[in-house]
């Protein structure tokens, strides 16, 4: 069974698995980046259920948040619908790529009351200051860098490359590291009553809160792409702890490599993106699946087209082996072995991809159908 941390089941006896992953700020969903992470996540939630253990899975949606607003302003369209065609359009690919959906998928814009919630009592608690914005004053939290094993001026620089070094307004920071909980909207973002004035919630919060709602005070793993353990994460904890006193925040933290296109960080703006349906045009869904299994989670790796061709040959074996004549019902028990141990061992899938390629070569088609619906989950395979 997986080394993870878990919790008792508050319904029924046994275990269960309390995971919150950081999703989407949905302006350009749905690149390798992001099927990278939540497939990843998709292997580990039904290698969990598999194991007979229950996973409550909360994926948020961050549909208000700075990026989404400039792309908004720049295309000319309105923020709430830019939010919704990419979140459908996030749901839809990750639904031809089979996933089993997260049991909530909670977006900012329906969560404000939570959130000012967590913002007031942090605010109540002491733990914030107001100028420009509320901001959460850092240094109430000894441990700020602790997960991120960041200095104080690798931070610094960390903030002032992604250009949120500043304060919102024109008023100073007490502190570089501080950050805000709640700011006022420009005209055209939009704007809530709170009594810290019209405004909307800093990033960070939206998280602490909506975890807190679904997940309560503490989550057994918490999940995302590793360019959010800073500030995002770091600041998460530090917000949650500081509000319920419940340490840790998260008992285990899992975090995906970044995957590179053409020699750089697939992202936004560099513009390199592959996205999920140019994929789907040339190979079928459980052919990327594979693909992506093949490379580890915290592992960061490069997209190329023609490894995507290895992993599609692979489905087909897969699709003929499976839609063939069938054979024992029971597979090779040391190829469940292989494979099991893979998955224990942090998650390891290209291990567990090689078990199901030696289950290929042996014709063992429950072996190989067992694995393919933890690998690939529900993504057809032809
Ligand atoms: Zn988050």
């Amino acid at each position: 069974m997986v080394s993870l941390p878990l919790s008792e089941d508050p319904e029924r006896p046994g275990r269960m698995l309390r995971l919150y992953v950081c999703g989407v700020t949905p302006y350009e969903a749905g690149h390798m980046g992001h099927a990278f992470t939540f497939c990843a996540f998709d292997v580990l939630v039904r290698w969990v259920e598999r194991c007979g253990v229950r996973v409550r899975y909360v994926q948020n949606v961050t549909d208000v948040d700075d990026p989404l607003f400039e792309r908004a302003r720049r295309d000319g369209v309105g923020w709430s619908e830019l939010a919704r065609r990419e979140t459908e359009q996030l749901v839809e690919d990750m639904g031809r790529l089979g996933w089993r959906p997260p049991d909530v998928m909670p977006r900012v814009s329906d969560e404000i009351p939570a959130i000012l919630e967590a913002v007031d009592q942090l605010a109540d608690g002491g733990y914030a200051y107001g100028s420009d914005a509320l901001y959460f004053d850092v240094s109430r939290y000894p441990g700020y860098g602790e997960l991120s094993h960041r200095s104080r001026l690798s931070m610094v620089r960390k903030l002032r490359d992604e250009g949120l070094l500043g304060a919102v307004g024109r008023e100073p920071k007490r502190d570089p590291l501080d950050f805000p909980l709640w700011r006022p909207s420009a005209p055209d973002e939009p704007a809530w009553p709170s009594r810290h004035g019209p405004g909307r919630p800093g990033w960070h919060i939206e998280c602490s809160a909506m975890s807190m709602r679904y997940l309560g005070p503490q989550v057994d793993v918490h999940g995302g792409g590793r360019d959010l353990v800073f500030s995002h994460h770091e600041s998460e904890r530090a917000q949650s702890e500081s509000l319920t006193g419940c340490v840790p925040f998260a008992r285990a933290w899992m975090h995906c490599g970044m995957v590179r296109y053409q020699g750089r960080k697939m992202s936004k703006s560099l513009g390199n993106l592959v996205r999920v349906p140019e994929v789907l045009e040339r190979v079928p869904p459980a052919a990327l699946r594979l693909y992506l299994a093949a490379h580890h989670y915290r592992r960061d790796w490069s997209f190329r087209w023609e490894a995507l061709e290895v992993a599609a040959r692979l489905a087909g074996q897969l699709a003929d082996l499976i839609g063939g004549p069938p054979g024992p019902d029971q597979p090779a028990l040391d190829l469940v072995q292989e494979f099991s141990s893979a998955l224990d061992d942090d998650l390891d899938t290209p291990r567990a991809l090689r078990a199901l390629r030696r289950a290929v070569r042996r014709r063992d088609r429950a072996a190989a159908a067992w694995m393919a619906g933890i690998l690939c989950g529900d993504a057809a395979l032809s």
